[in-house]
């Protein structure tokens, strides 16, 4: 195709398509970004409340929330503020310095993870950077023992991190990763069978909601079992909550709903709201297990980051958006379960995180189809729609989405 597109008329076809916005995006995406991410599905452009907006001025109910990042939306007034305040003050000082916000974040989770004085908080820049963390601390824990985590499970994407992955298509191209790693069934045979191996374990790492494998919860018998044999041999319970973490289950965090105290948590997504940020909260001892010096990152818990994370949770808090996580989630997964169409085998999850069971692999062309009639949800799987819309959301918008899902499900027919 020319260059100068303003002079050409659109004489058929097939010019007319390969010159569409959205065809040249995917063109100029190609060109320059690396080729491990799929071709976008749209350019946005702008976003406010639960919707965005792309290139072409189309709007779109968004139960994304950029994959449970988005906790209050898009261009919340206290995110706004709060970065824009923070920039205009310092935005970064290195781990050389202390800063208000820090300090303030720190305390907020210490406080709402039920960590206490006991617990600690380290500070990192995404989702993985928090469970690279916790794997250095699990290896400080018990230099020699296993890392147990579960089949299917997904903990991010850098070395420590995939090593602990339980997803094969993602792990085998970058074998061999971490040795010390053992994948099991989440049932409590499996868990002791694992305890009763020679080599100890050193940690046993969880999601207490399975995001990426679909939206797939564990039963609270395993959780428990994990936290009764984690004790009793000495092992830490490592919870990965950075999907369901910050309200997003209708619990500020979704162990609380097993009723058990983990001794690591790592967190991130929904924290941030939408900038980068990771975090692990340690539990009573564990909080001893760094020395200094012993990890850091040069971003990690800058006053930026750290001043719009402790904004969106007090805004949370404020806004009694954990309980309204709760309540909007049981109404979502009504209307999911009224459309009462065939398709739908179950739903799955809890508060704003669920997953819609279709008895077929047609989630993608269900994804593809809501998105065409301008509504965003995920494909976690071949056969789970995942939805996690903003922990703002309200009764319009869930009207909004079950008009537009329904209509969506008739490309599962
Ligand atoms: C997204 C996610 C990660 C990885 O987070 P990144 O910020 O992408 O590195 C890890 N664990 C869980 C449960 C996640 O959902």
């Amino acid at each position: 195709m020319t260059e100068n597109a303003g002079q050409t008329s659109i004489t058929n076809d097939a010019d007319a398509a390969e010159t569409t916005p959205l065809e040249q995006t995917r063109r100029r995406y190609t060109d320059v970004m690396m080729g491990s991410a799929p071709p976008p599905l749209r350019k946005l452009v702008r976003g406010e409340g639960c919707h965005v907006w792309d290139a072409d001025g189309n709007r779109y109910l968004d139960f994304l929330s950029g994959i449970a990042v988005n906790a209050l939306g898009h261009a919340h007034p206290v995110l706004v503020e709060a970065i824009s305040k923070q920039a205009a003050a310092v935005a970064h000082i290195s781990n050389y310095f202390a800063s208000e916000p820090q300090l303030a974040l720190a305390e907020r989770l210490q406080r709402l993870t039920g960590a206490g004085a006991q617990g600690r908080v380290y500070f990192g820049n995404s989702g993985a950077e928090a469970n690279e963390a916790a794997i250095k601390l699990a290896r400080r824990h018990r230099p020699e023992g296993t890392l147990v985590a579960l089949h299917n499970g997904f903990h991010g994407r850098t070395v420590g991190a995939l090593s602990i992955t339980g997803k094969p298509m993602l792990r085998e191209p970058f074998e061999p990763l971490l040795p010390g790693v053992e994948h099991i069934e989440p049932t409590v045979m499996a868990l002791e069978s694992a305890f009763d191996a020679k080599q100890p374990v050193s940690a046993v790492f969880l999601e207490p909601i399975q995001g990426e494998a679909g939206v797939v919860p564990l039963s609270d018998e395993f959780v428990q079992a994990a936290r009764r044999l984690t004790t009793e041999h000495g092992a830490l319970l490592i919870v990965d909550e950075i999907q369901t973490g910050a309200g997003r289950t209708g619990d500020w965090f979704a162990y609380q709903h097993h009723g058990i105290v983990p001794d690591v948590v790592t967190l991130a997504k929904g924290i941030g709201g939408g900038v980068p940020i990771g975090a692990m909260v340690t539990f009573g001892e564990a909080s001893e297990l760094f020395k200094v010096g012993q990890h850091g990152s040069t971003f990690g818990g800058n006053p930026l980051a750290t001043a719009v994370g402790d904004a969106v949770l007090a805004e949370i808090e404020r806004a009694g958006l954990v309980e309204n996580a709760r309540r909007r989630g049981e109404q979502l997964r009504e209307a999911v379960l009224g459309i009462q169409h065939p398709m739908v085998s179950e739903v799955r999850g809890r508060g704003l995180l669920l997953g819609v069971a279709l008895a077929a692999p047609h989630a993608t062309a269900v994804a593809n189809r809501a998105l065409e009639l301008g509504l965003i949800v995920n494909a976690a799987n071949d056969t789970s729609v995942r939805l996690a819309p903003p922990l703002i959301v309200g009764d319009a918008e869930l009207e909004e989405f079950t008009r537009l899902f329904t209509r969506a499900l008739e490309a599962a027919a």
